[in-house]
């Protein structure tokens, strides 16, 4: 392994390949990235459910979502890569007169920015979602360019895309320290060596604090626990089902192989970097399911895992230039949604890193908006 580095990428999920990917394109230099798992995607990445949406409730998060929409669309033809962007749609159940406002206003906005989003009632909803309890349902937001995507493909395109373009990956391979001289890095340290550069990205994910702290800085992201339960094969399932959220439950469930992936976020978990499947949780993930979908009653239990989100206060991802420190910059923070982001988070940075105009507007997401208390909350998270 080089000791010496123009930037030096930490962590190999989803966002580290497409950052790496996109800053080689930009000929950066000797770029390195650090994995400390000895295979890539091992973390929140190869857990994430595969949910790719541009239906928010703030701008940034929906442009965000609308230009990695378009990227997924092309992936083949940039990567190389067969990774499949299935665009099944995505549909928000609504039951509650508080969630139809809420929705109707990010429907304006998502209209505003150009979206291919509707709003539908009876049996407009009940055509996408046959099998589907909708007794209590009064209307639907969908948009039919969301879809599903596997995240380990896409993130292997990335990976194998930034190798050609020259970047050097290393996997077993753990960043313990960072060294800072006069609020400036210096190099980092792992087991193995040091290596000095001006330059590192914390694309570490749910462990992104834990970097910060390593240089002295803090950084506002929570790793939380989420898990998903899949059925067996389930005869009921159309090619076309869509990926459905039932907002007043939080129940999500999109088609899996032959069956369903049901997932919940319970939003009474504390803090911690806590992966163990828990039962009642899966319990509380099948009560949800069951209600909402009749026909699960003889459904078999296939897999669960669990996982975590990287959570920040307001639920927005933090991409920009560390305020506290020089020569760090920090893509991270995704709250659930970096799957879905990775594409675009990786291109802005190239484009920031090498002072290009970003191809959107991503300031509101810049970390300094913590410490000048500018936040701009999610309200549409599962
Ligand atoms: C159950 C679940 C369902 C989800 N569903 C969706 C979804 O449907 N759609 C969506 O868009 N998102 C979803 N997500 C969120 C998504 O998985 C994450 O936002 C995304 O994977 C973040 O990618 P990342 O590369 O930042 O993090 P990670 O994939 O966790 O990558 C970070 C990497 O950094 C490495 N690392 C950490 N510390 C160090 C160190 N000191 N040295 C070297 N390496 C280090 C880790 O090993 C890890 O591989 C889901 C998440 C979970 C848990």
């Amino acid at each position: 392994m080089r000791n010496k580095a123009d930037a030096v990428i930490i962590g190999g999920g989803i966002i580290g390949m497409s950052v790496a990917y996109h800053l080689a394109k930009e000929k950066f230099g000797q770029i390195l990235l650090l994995e400390k798992e000895r295979l890539p995607g091992s973390g929140a990445t190869a857990k994430a459910a595969g949910g790719i949406r541009a239906q928010f409730s703030t701008k940034v998060n929906i442009e965000m979502s609308m230009l990695s929409e378009k990227m997924f669309a092309s992936f083949k033809d940039e990567i190389w890569n067969d990774a499949l962007f299935d665009r099944v749609g995505y549909m928000f159940l609504l039951e509650q007169e508080k969630d139809i406002e809420n929705f109707k206003r990010g429907y304006d906005l998502q209209k505003e920015l150009g979206l291919n989003v509707e709003m539908l009632k009876g049996d407009d909803i009940r055509k996408l979602a046959p099998h589907y309890n909708l007794d209590n349902v009064r209307m639907a937001t969908y948009c039919k360019d969301d879809g599903l995507g596997d995240p380990y493909e896409f993130m292997a395109g990335y990976e194998s895309a930034a190798r050609r373009a020259g970047v050097e990956i290393k996997y077993d391979t753990e960043v313990i320290n960072i060294v800072v001289a006069n609020d400036v890095i210096k190099s980092l340290k792992t087991k193995t060596g040091e290596i000095s550069t001006p330059l590192i990205i914390n694309c570490a994910g749910p462990q992104a604090k834990l970097i910060g702290q390593m240089a002295g800085v803090e950084i506002p992201v929570e790793p939380v626990k989420r898990q998903i339960v899949t059925t067996g094969e389930l005869d009921f399932i159309e090619p076309f089902f869509p990926m459905v959220v039932n907002v007043k439950t939080g129940l999500y469930t999109h088609k899996e192989s032959k069956g369903l992936l049901l997932g919940w976020a319970d939003k009474n978990v504390e803090s911690s970097f806590d992966i163990s499947v828990d039962p009642d949780y899966t319990d509380n993930i099948l009560e949800r399911a069951l209600n909402c979908i009749p026909g699960l009653e003889t459904a078999e239990v296939g897999n669960q895992w669990a996982g975590l989100y990287e959570v920040t206060p307001d639920h927005h991802a933090i991409i920009g230039w560390e305020p506290e420190l020089g020569g760090m910059f920090h893509v991270t923070g995704f709250s659930g949604h970096g799957f879905m982001q990775a594409p675009a988070a990786g291109l802005l940075t190239a484009e920031l890193l090498t002072n290009k105009i970003p191809s959107i507007d991503i300031s509101p997401l810049a970390p300094e908006r913590f410490a000048k208390g500018a936040l701009v909350d999610e309200t549409n998270i599962i």
